[in-house]
């Protein structure tokens, strides 16, 4: 795990990130102040009856960074370590996500102090339902629509739905994205981060002059995100070298079978002793020799400590802020390209914008639709980011951030002022 001090610090980086390209476009000061600043903040309470018959409170938080182009949009992170920094973080560069991919949405996030792998089902779903209606007033369906992040999933989105629709008066799908498919959810949203990210790497190696065939990848947290980027990067023929839980990773240069990393997940709880394999910690996995470094754990992860030791080509970033601002800055001295976030893996909110049009229309497409849709979009984005930082010689981060903000800028000054 990375230290606390760290994920505060993520904040820092993405406060920075802005600041640097506000200068570069350049922004108005007004326009800078704004969106330098969040449009609602709110912490709740949570008091739930634990299973053992005592009362215990919880806090959690959704933060609305802009809605100049829409409905707030972001994930809902259950974990320990969460801090209002980091929410704000996440939220400023969900902004800027939904407006470099074009989905007409602002940035949100929220989540709950909480270690979830301690709780209970029962716990879980109490947790999840009393922090659903406490959030109530400030989300909805053209409001602000929450989705799965860090250690939640289709069921605390489903039980999100459910709280939301009871209250409302009836069944609500719209309120939530990454639902069970049964209940509104789209095919494809699943596995869509990991998807993007998949199509970002086959996009980016073309330019690199890499071939698929045997790239060799290492991925980073192998969760929802990672396990999906090893599942579709096995399926196009590359080489997953090393992969890690929070208890550490694992490395096979001949590679490793996303099937049977799965199965020895499920019935080890994590990767220590996989056979063939040898067994290391998350910091030297980030430093072994490979193709293509995902990583796709928690944020500030790539730092100015070991950006030197990094021995990738090419970065592509599966998790929210993984890089910060010094070691982004040593790896371009070192010519290690960097695929940002907003970019690699928005694919989770591209569907997640797909489920949100198809429960307002009450009309389901296809998983092939879905994801054929996905791919032109991402592939579109790649290309503007791309021609944009090959003409103006910006690394792809400040390429993407450029056109981001200065979308989000354009809503905000035409919209005007109220009052
Ligand atoms: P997850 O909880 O399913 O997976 C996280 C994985 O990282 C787990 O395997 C966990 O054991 C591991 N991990 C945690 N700390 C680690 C550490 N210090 N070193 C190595 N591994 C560590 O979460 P997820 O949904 O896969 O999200 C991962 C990242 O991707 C987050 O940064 C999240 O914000 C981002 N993200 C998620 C989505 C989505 O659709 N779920 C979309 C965009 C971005």
């Amino acid at each position: 795990m990375p230290k606390n001090t760290m994920i505060s610090d993520a904040w820092e980086t993405a406060l920075a990130q802005f600041d640097q390209v506000s200068k570069r476009i350049p922004l108005s000061e007004d326009i800078h102040q704004v969106l330098r600043n969040f449009d609602r903040m709110l912490t709740v309470s949570i008091p739930i009856r634990m299973d053992n018959g005592f009362l215990r409170v919880f806090t959690g938080f959704r933060v609305q960074h802009n809605a100049a182009r829409g409905p707030y949009k972001g994930g809902i992170r259950y974990h320990p370590e969460l801090t209002l920094n980091n929410l704000k973080a996440l939220a400023m560069e969900m902004t800027w996500k939904c407006s470099l991919v074009g989905v007409p949405f602002g940035g949100a996030k929220g989540g709950i102090i909480c270690n979830p792998k301690t709780l209970s089902k029962g716990e879980l779903e109490r947790l999840t339902r009393r922090y659903t209606y406490a959030i109530m007033p400030i989300i909805g369906t053209e409001k602000d629509i929450p989705a799965p992040d860090v250690n939640t999933n289709e069921q605390v989105m489903a039980w999100i739905m459910d709280t939301y629709s009871i209250n409302n008066g009836y069944y609500t799908p719209g309120i939530v994205t990454g639902k069970p498919v049964n209940i509104g959810g789209s095919l494809g949203r699943t596995h869509a981060t990991g998807l993007g990210i998949a199509y970002t790497i086959a996009h980016a190696v073309k330019y690199k002059k890499m071939n698929l065939k045997n790239l060799k990848v290492i991925i980073q947290g192998y969760g929802n995100v990672g396990s999906a980027v090893g599942k579709f990067l096995n399926e196009m023929g590359c080489r997953v070298v090393a992969v890690s839980s929070s208890k550490g990773g694992i490395y096979n240069p001949r590679g490793l079978s996303h099937t049977a990393l799965i199965k020895y997940y499920k019935e080890n709880g994590s990767f220590d002793r996989f056979p063939n394999a040898e067994g290391m910690t998350n910091e030297s996995l980030l430093e072994l020799p490979c193709d293509v470094l995902v990583p796709a754990a928690m944020s500030n992860q790539i730092t100015e400590e070991n950006a030197d030791k990094i021995r990738a080509r090419l970065i592509v970033e599966g998790a929210n802020g993984p890089t910060t601002v010094e070691a982004d800055q040593r790896l371009a001295k070192r010519k290690i390209p960097v695929i940002p976030d907003i970019l690699a893996n928005a694919g989770g909110v591209v569907v997640s914008y797909f489920e949100w049009v198809q429960d307002a229309q009450r009309y389901f497409w296809s998983e092939r639709e879905v994801n054929e849709k996905l791919k032109n979009i991402l592939d579109c984005t790649y290309e503007e980011v791309h021609s944009l930082s090959q003409e103006k010689k910006l690394s792809m981060r400040t390429a993407a951030m450029t056109i981001a903000v200065k979308r989000v800028a354009a809503a905000i000054s035409v919209r005007g002022l109220y009052p």
